[in-house]
């Protein structure tokens, strides 16, 4: 039998690519979904073995659609899908346009709401397997400049848990993971000086995560050690979210 199959969306840098590394480390075979051709192309280069390389919006359902069709076509089965393709505008709620909130959404929440429609009937032909939707703890706490993006993720993990019971009789379980924060490309773009003081403060790990650290709890809600797990959001996040201290 072929090995199984994981498609990370937004792969091409930061967690997802993370991800897709620890897939293939542990003898996946991999997926990886990228809408920027440039960080895709470095995030495929500096992987150790070779991916299916798909250049998709996960905001387009005809993209998203195609996007599966090539997984089934190259793989024939699909047993995990990550999530984790987002954006983050960080703006004060009275400065937030139409225009950013709509973006946030659609890529934040619209994108695993298509991605795992297109991919659940694949998964299922194989038996089932595990999705897991990327939120974040500014989905958890209310806090300044983030209410497009604090909003999508919020709203991303009820998402998981209504496809975690509609997508049970299939076999597919869903889960998701909130992170506190990592320093990726995303964060080096919004996390000013303040930002930092503010989350090392709250943190009773009192540092950020690293991209591995989030691979590994990903890995785990894919895997065969949580079979018994699903609808579940699982923080990783230095302990973040424990101690009740908001944001400002
Ligand atoms: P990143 O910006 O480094 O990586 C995100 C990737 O998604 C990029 O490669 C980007 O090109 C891709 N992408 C963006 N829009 C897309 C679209 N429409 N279709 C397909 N791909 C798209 O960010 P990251 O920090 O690695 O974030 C990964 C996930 O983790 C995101 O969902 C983010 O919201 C979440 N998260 C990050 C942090 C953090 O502190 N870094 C904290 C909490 C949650």
């Amino acid at each position: 039998m072929s090995a199984r199959v994981a498609l990370v969306t937004g792969g091409g840098r930061g967690i997802g690519l993370a991800t897709a590394r620890r897939f293939l480390e542990e003898g996946w075979q991999v997926a990886l979904l990228d809408v920027n051709p440039d960080v895709l192309a470095s995030g495929v280069a500096s992987l150790p073995s070779p991916v299916l390389e798909l250049l998709c919006d996960v905001s387009d359902s005809a993209a998203v659609a195609e996007a599966i069709r090539r997984v089934r076509e190259r793989f024939g089965r699909l047993d995990s899908v990550v999530n984790n393709a987002g954006i983050a505008i960080f703006k004060p709620l009275l400065e937030t346009t139409e225009e950013d909130w709509s973006r946030v959404l659609a890529v934040n929440l619209t994108g695993p709401f298509l991605m795992t429609q297109a991919a659940a009937p694949l998964m299922a032909e194989g038996g089932g397997g595990a999705i897991v939707n990327i939120a974040s703890i500014s989905g958890l706490r209310a806090s300044t400049l983030r209410v497009a993006y604090g909003t999508s993720k919020a709203a991303l993990m009820h998402l998981t848990k209504q496809q975690a019971v509609e997508l049970a009789s299939l076999g597919i379980r869903v889960n998701a993971v909130a992170p506190g924060p990592v320093d990726t490309a995303m964060a080096k773009a919004v996390h000013t000086p303040e930002i930092r003081a503010d989350y090392h403060a709250a943190m009773p790990l009192n540092r950020y995560g690293l991209e591995s650290e989030l691979a590994a709890a990903i890995f785990f809600l894919c895997g065969d050690q949580s079979h018994y797990i699903t609808g579940q959001v699982i923080a990783v996040d230095g302990g973040f979210e424990a101690t009740g201290i908001g944001l400002t």
